[in-house]
């Protein structure tokens, strides 16, 4: 069920509880700011989802509420993950839903890392 965009952070949702390792992933990267796994249900060769450790639903929550340090460590652990995927050439997609329009299933931010194939259009038509 798609959630909306700014409903208030669930401590139950599936990221915050592998956050606290109460389930496992298949974990890619880890630092202070940001964890990385892979996909449960890959939609690519490479499906990898980058999430910030603090508490934000969304792009709107976390850009309007994290600190300088937290986007930061966000913005550049999504980076290094791509290059340590060897992702850079030839290259990938980055993807981040919001809210219900962008069918956001998972209320906690997540940037997925889409690679290993030549994707197709931007967007279904
Ligand atoms: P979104 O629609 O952008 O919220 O995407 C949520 C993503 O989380 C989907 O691609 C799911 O396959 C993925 N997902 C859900 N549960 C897990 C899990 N336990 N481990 C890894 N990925 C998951």
């Amino acid at each position: 069920m798609p959630v909306p965009a700014l409903a208030p952070y669930d401590d139950a949702n599936i990221f915050a509880r592998i956050l606290r390792g109460e389930i496992p992933c298949r974990k890619v990267f880890e630092d202070d700011h940001a964890l990385a796994f892979h996909d449960i249900n890959p939609q690519a060769p490479v499906h990898v989802l980058v999430i910030p450790k603090g508490a934000y639903v969304s792009w709107a929550d976390f850009s309007a509420n994290a600190g300088d340090a937290e986007i930061a460590g966000f913005v550049r652990a999504v980076g290094q993950v791509a290059r340590e995927l060897g992702l850079e050439e030839p290259g990938y997609r980055l993807l981040a839903n919001a809210g219900i329009h962008a069918h956001q299933e998972v209320p906690h931010l997540h940037v997925h890392i889409f690679g290993g194939t030549q994707m197709g259009a931007m967007l279904p038509r």
